[in-house]
């Protein structure tokens, strides 16, 4: 028998909120039932917009809604050169390439794609990359790296999907579409997709795979809105040989407009409602774990 284990993996970018106390509560509950452990990961790979004091309330809002973690807590700052090897290894393998557009050229690319008919958009609203560095010389590409220009590292997405083949993970919770069992990834729908940048040598859906496998983690219980980032975290897995965990997706928690709940709203945090009288045992209740 395996220990089943299990993360929260909140970003210290604004106050918990009751969306993440279900996730949390959710993840504490399961480890709970599995007999499994419960990790907690600090998603703060982009400085500029973690800060300390909200890790420090993270601590201290998981704390007071009486879940606890198995130590040590991983911090992704701290591990950029686990990233980097993975990065290298990708590499090796001719799936990667940098492009070195900005954000405006990459915009008017996708502005001349839309008067042709609607170039496509990932999961997440953003257009799928319209540019051709791939196709950059190496020549080219030193001496755009020589001159400092920023750049993303992309995956060459057709070359890792030739690599890859057809993959699927099994759902133990639910797609937005009610998706489960056995599902089919579907990761070209992000694109050439961005891997790591000049200023942040990871992006979010490198630093889970990783962290993920390094640390162990067999079940991902995780909001709905994190479905279709299976289908890249998979092909990610399959590419740098990680183990692959079993995926639970829950429900989000909406606000009263039926929006999911933002960071910015103070109302639903989970401060907010400590503050203003409110227990664990009601927070349970509010997103609908209580007994
Ligand atoms: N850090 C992500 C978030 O706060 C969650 C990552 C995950 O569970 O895979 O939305």
């Amino acid at each position: 028998m395996y220990t089943r284990i299990l993360r929260f993996a909140p970003s210290p970018n604004g106050y918990l909120h009751l969306g993440h106390a279900y996730s949390a509560l959710l993840n504490h509950d399961m480890a709970r039932e599995l007999g499994g452990r419960l990790l907690l990961r600090i998603e703060d790979i982009d400085a500029t917009r973690c800060h300390p004091e909200y890790e420090a309330a993270i601590y201290d809002d998981l704390s007071w809604l009486g879940i606890s973690w198995q130590e040590p807590v991983r911090r992704q700052s701290e591990h950029f050169n686990d990233y980097e090897r993975a990065i290298s290894k990708l590499n090796a393998l001719n799936l990667i390439y940098p492009s070195f557009e900005s954000r405006s050229e990459i915009n008017a690319l996708v502005a001349e794609r839309d008067r042709q008919g609607r170039w496509p958009r990932d999961p997440d609203g953003v257009p799928l990359y319209p540019g051709r560095a791939r196709k950059l010389s190496p020549a080219e590409r030193e001496r755009r790296r020589r001159a400092g220009d920023p750049f993303a590292l992309r995956l060459a997405m057709d070359a890792a999907l030739a690599r890859a083949g057809v993959l699927h993970w099994t759902e133990s919770g639910a797609g937005p579409g009610g998706q489960t069992g056995l599902v089919t990834a579907a990761p070209q729908i992000w694109g050439d997709v961005v891997l790591a940048r000049k200023e942040i040598p990871t992006s979010y859906h490198l630093a889970v795979a990783v962290d993920d496998a390094l640390q162990g983690v067999t079940d991902v219980v995780r909001g709905q809105d994190l479905f279709w980032s299976s289908s890249l975290h998979r092909l990610l897995q399959a590419l740098l040989g990680l183990p692959e965990p079993v995926y639970h997706h829950h429900k989000l928690i909406l606000d009263a407009d039926g929006r999911k709940l933002s960071k910015s709203t103070q109302a639903t945090s989970l401060r907010e409602l400590r503050a203003a009288g409110s227990s664990p045992a009601d927070v349970r209740r509010m997103v609908g774990l209580g007994r």
